[in-house]
């Protein structure tokens, strides 16, 4: 590691990377960015769909700890809970947490030119079409192609935050004693929408995450600003049904009407944008290490999730604010914070990597399941009794700061005792009499 850090290179400016330049510059440094896309606060590219995603404790906190919350409050719209549609069209509210929790729905595009523009304020420089081709490990530098030129720049530091498929993995790929595992879930996903209705309003309750759970796949709906929704279709690629076996707009039609019928009436352009969105697959990656030399992952470059526990954004603004923190315990040593940064945060990224592909089993299949959803009453009720004592899983992760990998282990032992209870044959009738100090002694 060389000592001395003045110029930091952050190779994507997505959600992760814009976060980490200001973290960066607020210290000191020379900080800068380089995207592949042009500048998405310019561009109008990205206008026609909304995709959003859902923030919570985590990511809140980074974004408090660099001062643009209040900004980026108003763009958050609060889910308070799951609203199941069942196939009959009956609709099921599950909170969360306890009374005032909730989770925010807010979109990709505007969260990223919030800290576009907050990194530039800061003096981040912002370098868009630059798409880093390679990345030379051994001398902390990396080769551009903009859309004049390819060029090669030089760093005392490198960041690689650039997302699912990134460069400097790629790079780090080839080097001796680089452990590399991706796994792809055997569905894709699809964008879909919900617009406003004729009267300008939300055409489904805009307070929650609805959900169409339905057993091997799902859909799901989370509210936008302009009162549309945007929905994501989790959908097997082969078999049957698969987004293989939909074929035409009357097999599309006819399936969305078996299937999801309280969801039809809304979708108004589903002919057309079943067939002209793309389908995207889903992949988890782990790796290690996640420093070598001066380059460093971070964010989705470092651990790819699934989106299942919606955790993605807010893992990766998890390690900026950590590793922040890494800096200020370390006095800037580099070396020191890099290693300490690795040791912590991969054991988290493991475990919300295992916990948000377990989570797909639970929001398609379990959330529509009496004996699960008896059970997640017995632990809101072990959780009001026991506030310090149980805190359920979901919440341990997306309403606390815990480490990923202790809420993981402490859900493992959760798990088995309600196992336990759930295994008693009057449960679903008399759950309500259950002796909550006695699976509470069991922890
Ligand atoms: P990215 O957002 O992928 O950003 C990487 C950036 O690098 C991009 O701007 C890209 O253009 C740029 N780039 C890539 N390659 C290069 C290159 N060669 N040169 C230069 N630039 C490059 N997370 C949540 O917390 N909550 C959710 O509800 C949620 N829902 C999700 C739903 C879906 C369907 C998906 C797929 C993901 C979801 N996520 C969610 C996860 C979240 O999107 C990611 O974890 C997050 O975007 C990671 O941020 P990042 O900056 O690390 O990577």
């Amino acid at each position: 590691m060389k000592k001395e850090i003045k110029h930091i290179g952050v190779m994507g400016a997505g959600l992760v990377g814009a976060l980490l330049s200001i973290y960066l510059r607020k210290r000191g440094y020379k900080v800068s960015l380089y995207e592949k896309r042009d500048d998405m606060r310019k561009s109008s590219s990205d206008s026609g769909r909304s995709i959003n995603l859902a923030l919570s404790k985590r990511g809140i906190k980074a974004l408090e700890d660099i001062g643009v919350i209040e900004e980026v409050k108003k763009i958050m719209l609060p889910m308070e809970g799951r609203m199941m549609h069942s196939k009959d069209g009956e609709l099921t509210f599950q909170p969360y947490g306890k009374e005032g929790q909730f989770i925010n729905s807010v979109s990709r595009g505007n969260l990223n030119k919030i800290l576009l523009e907050k990194a530039e304020a800061s003096g981040v420089e912002i370098k868009f079409e630059h798409t880093c081709k390679s990345v030379d490990l051994e001398g902390t530098s990396v080769t551009f192609k903009t859309p004049e030129t390819e060029k090669t720049m030089q760093f005392d530091l490198l960041f690689g935050s650039d997302g699912a498929y990134s460069q400097m993995r790629q790079a780090m790929l080839k080097t001796d004693r680089f452990n590399y595992e991706q796994y792809y879930i055997p569905h894709g996903y699809k964008e879909l929408s919900i617009p406003p209705t004729e009267d300008g309003d939300f055409a489904i309750a805009p307070n929650a995450l609805h959900i169409w759970p339905r057993g091997q796949y799902m859909l799901i709906a989370l509210p936008n600003l302009d009162k549309s929704f945007t929905c994501t279709l989790f959908f097997p690629f082969e078999g049957q049904p698969s987004f293989e076996s939909l074929q035409t707009p009357q097999q599309v039609l006819q399936f969305f009407k078996n299937t999801f019928p309280d969801s039809l009436p809304h979708l108004k352009n589903i002919q057309d944008e079943y067939f002209q969105n793309p389908t995207s697959s889903l992949v988890t990656v782990k790796c290690e290490p996640w420093v070598k030399n001066n380059c460093v992952l971070i964010g989705d470059a470092a651990h790819a999730i699934v989106p299942f526990y919606g955790q993605g954004m807010n893992a990766g603004f998890e390690d900026c604010y950590e590793l922040n923190l890494l800096l200020d315990k370390h006095s800037d040593d580099w070396e020191n914070t890099l290693a300490e940064y690795q040791e912590v945060r991969k054991k988290d990224g493991d475990a919300i990597a295992d916990l948000a592909l377990h989570n797909f089993v639970e929001m398609r299949d379990l959330v529509a399941d009496d004996k699960f959803l008896v059970q997640k009453k017995i632990e809101a009720k072990l959780h009001e009794k026991f506030p310090d004592k149980w805190i359920p899983l979901y919440s341990m992760v997306t309403f606390s700061d815990l480490r990923y990998s202790e809420a993981f282990e402490i859900g493992k032992k959760q798990q088995v005792i309600m196992d336990e209870v759930m295994q008693k044959p009057d449960i679903l009738e008399n759950w309500e009499n259950i002796d909550l100090e006695k699976i509470v002694d069991k922890l």
